[in-house]
């Protein structure tokens, strides 16, 4: 089950780097609404080592937590920018949360996710409302972990919560920003979702299409 379970997360590294791929230009375009427009740009960088990252631990026989821990280290080192920085802590934490030997499943997994998110919260200093990521990583861990008292199974209860995440970064677009680098220019930005939040909502949707095949 380990090696399958990395095999895995390999792919869903692989699934995540080519969304980005997908929607690297207009995820610049709105980062220069009101930011520096180079979203886009670093989370190609961050994503394609990633995966490189995430390659190579599989071929070194790492299990799961090791292979997306080594992808959120490779992710922070190459992307350039704060979202990468969070983003690395993202895949490291779910990494550490998941490990390397019991298997996967819906409860342990949003446990995982609400460490990733405390994480990012810690560490970025955001409040929810700030219009960052945060504000769709939230409702997506607590959609993850109300699943956990239904009968969903894991890859139903991704899609669900991969729902929440898309509403919730299409909500930032009337909020104003208050910290990052588009709160200078934080008025212009209304109207705009914010884009880390617009990334990962379509990072979490594409795995979900993936997860059951
Ligand atoms: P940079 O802002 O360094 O150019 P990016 O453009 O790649 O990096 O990423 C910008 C995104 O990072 C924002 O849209 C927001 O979602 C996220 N972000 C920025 N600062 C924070 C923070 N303190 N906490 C959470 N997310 C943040
Ligand atoms: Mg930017
Ligand atoms: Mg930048």
């Amino acid at each position: 089950a380990s090696r399958r379970h990395a095999a895995v997360a390999r792919d869903l590294i692989a699934t995540l780097a080519a969304t980005v791929e997908e929607h690297k230009q207009r995820l610049g375009e709105i980062d220069a609404v009101a930011g520096d427009g180079d979203h886009g740009i670093g989370m190609s960088r961050g994503s394609r080592a990633a995966l490189e990252a995430a390659e190579s631990a599989v071929s070194s026989g790492g299990g799961v937590g090791s292979v997306l821990s080594a992808a959120g280290a490779a992710f922070g080192d190459r992307a350039g920018g704060t979202s990468g920085i969070l983003w690395g802590l993202v895949l490291d934490t779910v990494g550490d949360g998941l490990g390397n030997q019991e298997p996967v499943n819906l409860g342990r997994l949003a446990e995982a996710v609400r460490a990733a998110t405390t994480r990012v919260q810690t560490f970025g200093r955001a409040e929810l409302g700030d219009k960052t990521m945060l504000d769709a990583l939230c409702p997506f861990a607590d959609a993850l972990e109300q699943a956990t008292d239904t009968a969903l199974t894991l890859p139903e209860a991704w899609r669900a919560a991969a729902e929440s995440c898309a509403k919730a970064a299409e909500a930032t677009a009337p909020m104003v920003p208050k910290v990052g680098r588009a709160r200078p220019l934080a008025d212009r930005s209304l109207g705009t979702p914010d884009p880390g939040a617009v990334s990962l909502a379509l990072i979490v949707a594409a795995i979900g299409e993936r997860l059951d095949q």
